[in-house]
């Protein structure tokens, strides 16, 4: 049977969860699976490190630390902005926007400034997944200078 390796295509149904908290902050579940072509930096690093050999039908459990999913939480990326800058929106703490920089969240409402974080909402923490490898393909000629997978899962263009 195909073992997930580099070039390969692979399908796989995933739950996230937090290891302190034990919530889960995204799955597959309800959803098709998720289909990507391995080593092609679609996915965090661990990721697929640790899916490495595996087969469908194999169940995965791992913990990757904060370095090797979403990086570590930079202090630099949390900024404080004057709260007229964001014109007709009222921010709201948990609000998800979008700037000239990228996403950011809005992690505090102060008086006269609103505190942003430019982080990934993930960034410093470690995640644990629970994997189960639904299909592992070979990739086409396609996906391969393409760099991503298509057909179910994947991207249809
Ligand atoms: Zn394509």
């Amino acid at each position: 049977m195909t073992e997930i390796a580099e070039n390969k295509v692979a399908r796989v149904h995933y739950t996230g969860t937090l290891p302190d908290s034990g919530e889960v902050f995204d799955s597959s579940e309800g959803r098709d699976p998720l289909t990507f072509l391995v080593g092609h930096k679609q996915m965090i690093p661990g990721f697929e490190r640790e899916l490495m050999g595996s087969k469908q039908g194999d169940k995965v459990e791992f913990t990757l630390s904060a370095e090797d999913a979403y990086g570590e939480h930079m202090p630099e990326a949390v900024q404080e902005v004057p709260s007229d800058m964001f014109g007709e929106i009222t921010p709201e703490v948990g609000m998800t926007l979008m700037s000239d920089m990228g996403p950011f969240r809005v992690t505090a409402v102060n008086a006269e400034t609103i505190t942003v974080d430019f982080n990934h909402a993930l960034a410093g923490h470690s995640l644990t997944f629970n994997v189960e490898v639904i299909e592992v393909r070979d990739a086409s000629e396609d996906e391969l200078s393409h760099g991503h997978a298509h057909g179910p899962g994947g991207i249809d263009h």
